[in-house]
């Protein structure tokens, strides 16, 4: 079976704050980025394919927090960090910091694919990205007045807890192609009001971004510390690897959990090797969909739909 998830962040509005036309353009926003990565393996193609376009949709939608329509620094700029894993090698890249790459996955498989190193940072990044052909931007094309209004309001000191600021966000997918392997990639602006070159769990190979053919791949979003502290997705598909968990068990006894406990708030999406998918989130909601040969297809927003 082949199959992707998409998710486009825990961040979400609380319902009672989210329009009936609000709601209808992030679902479409997610639709469009499902429904293209979905295609790719339709087609035969990759899962490591699959996840970029799917990832690449999202970042150049404004209404999430990764590429254009990114949350805003404490100074007022856009830095974003990116990351992606083959499930068949293990071969992995990220990047983190960058501001002036337009699509920040396709710099981390840049780095995956064409360099010796799974991490780059920076004004370095992008000196590597240079000698890829890779897109550049004005660091001013990713900023939106909603994120302007968003990092205001933070910086006052607005106290509300960070998913009602809609502080969270990120975007991500995963997938598993007919061939059997699996992928997964991440992508984000980080937190509203970052500072000191914060970088939170999103380019983290085994906290935000994991997959491996043999257990799962995993796509997290959620506040980065807690994720980071709990090796999140790597912890997911070791249980599953090892302890014999199934992709459920071992999804919500991290999400539900581990993390739970800690005051981590976020949640995951995953694919296992069989191409069952798995979305779990202790916070309001999630914004997700999935689509699988097996024939199905959702996109959801809180916890019944
Ligand atoms: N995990 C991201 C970070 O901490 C943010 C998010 O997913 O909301 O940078």
């Amino acid at each position: 079976m082949h199959a992707i998830a998409i998710h486009g962040g825990a961040g979400t509005l609380p319902r009672a704050e989210m329009t009936p036309d609000q709601e209808a353009t992030y679902r479409a926003g997610l639709a469009a980025a499902l429904d293209a990565g979905y295609a790719v393996l339709e087609d035969g193609g990759t899962s490591l394919d699959a996840v970029t376009v799917a990832v690449r949709i999202l970042e150049d939608d404004p209404l999430f927090n990764a590429g254009r329509g990114a949350v805003l620094t404490h100074e007022g700029t856009v830095e974003l960090d990116a990351s992606i894993m083959d499930g068949r090698t293990l071969a992995a890249g990220a990047i983190a910091g960058v501001a002036h790459i337009r699509n920040p996955i396709e710099l981390a498989r840049a780095v995956m694919e064409h360099s010796p190193h799974v991490m780059l940072i920076g004004t370095g990044a992008e000196e590597f990205a240079h000698t890829r052909n890779i897109a550049f931007v004005a660091n001013d094309y990713f900023k939106t007045e909603t994120r302007k209004a968003q990092l205001r309001r933070v910086l006052v000191g607005d106290t509300r807890p960070a998913n009602e600021l809609s502080a969270l966000g990120t975007v991500g997918a995963v997938a598993r192609d007919q061939a059997g392997n699996l992928a997964a990639a991440t992508s984000t602006g980080g937190m509203t009001g970052k500072r000191y070159g914060r970088v939170g769990d999103s380019p983290i190979i085994g906290a935000g971004t994991y997959a491996d053919n043999g257990s799962c791949a995993i796509s997290a979003t959620g506040h980065g510390e807690y994720f980071i502290r709990t090796a999140v997705a790597h912890d997911i598909c070791a249980r599953v690897a090892y302890g014999g968990a199934t992709l459920q068990q071992a999804a919500d006894a991290v999400v539900m959990g581990r993390l739970a406990k800690m005051g981590g708030e976020g949640g995951i999406i995953a694919v296992d090797a069989s191409g069952q998918v798995v979305m779990s989130f202790n916070s309001e909601g999630m914004f997700r969909g999935a689509r699988s040969s097996g024939g199905k297809r959702e996109i959801a927003i809180y916890r019944d739909r």
